[in-house]
């Protein structure tokens, strides 16, 4: 099962149909702020620190690695066993899109709860997006119970007094419900993925000018190409 968007790219194509395309066909060209990839460091401690609350987990992306096309089957799988099963980056396939779940906790009735897990300590709209696309396409795959975002509570205790005790710090991850908000998404969803293929396949490079957009909700990795003047790029 191939697919043509996931997590990433789906959010990328909510900032920018050209980001979209660039990162479909040119990922080498993206460059990294060094302020992004510390981002993305705290952003992976983080998410371990949570992970770090279900010992017993199997995770999928230890097992399989970059075989994309085999998470989908893996985890239908390892859900098939009786009984309670907790997944780390459990694949699921729907609508060309696979996406992958940080934690994913079969109860013993067989629905999911789901957390999809962030280093922020507010729930951003972007946050939002990334985990209605993943309720889109787990809700068609298997029963959902709940779908959590999990964010970082520690940071929003920043001003408690110095003198405070470490053990009312403990509480480290705020976990918000938003099932029931994710679900109405649906629709809409669906209509962002039906334009996204549309610009994926694209054979030259869209032209879309640079402006505010470069930089919210991300500091876009495409501008020095962007800003070169460099332009239709082709597949052929
Ligand atoms: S730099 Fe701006 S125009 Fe270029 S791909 Fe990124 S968001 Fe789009």
């Amino acid at each position: 099962m191939r697919h043509l968007l996931s997590k990433s790219k789906y959010i990328r194509g909510l900032q920018c149909d050209r980001a979209l395309w660039l990162d479909v066909f040119h990922p080498d060209l993206a460059q990294y702020s060094r302020e992004t990839m510390r981002k993305f460091d705290r952003g992976r401690e983080f998410e371990r620190a949570f992970k770090d609350l279900f010992p017993d987990a199997v995770d999928v992306s230890a097992a399989l690695g970059r075989k994309f096309d085999k998470y989908a089957e893996f985890t239908s799988n390892e859900l098939s066993r009786e009984g309670e099963v907790n997944l780390f980056e459990a694949g699921f396939f729907f609508d060309d899109v696979l996406v992958l779940a940080d934690v994913v906790h079969k109860r013993a009735d067989g629905t999911l709860d789901i957390y999809e897990v962030k280093s922020g300590s507010a729930l951003s709209d972007t946050y939002r997006r990334d985990a209605a696309l993943q309720h889109y396409v787990i809700s068609h795959c298997q029963k959902i119970n709940s779908f959590s975002i999990v964010y970082n509570g520690k940071l929003d205790k920043s001003d408690l007094s110095e003198s405070s005790d470490q053990s009312e710090m403990s509480d480290n991850f705020k976990i918000v419900n938003l099932t029931a908000e994710f679900a109405a998404e649906h629709e809409t969803i669906a209509r962002n993925i039906a334009v996204m293929k549309g610009t994926i396949s694209l054979t030259s490079e869209p032209d879309t000018p640079t402006g505010a957009h470069c930089q919210t909700p991300y500091e876009c990795p495409y501008q020095q190409h962007c800003l070169t003047g460099i332009r239709d790029l082709s597949l052929f």
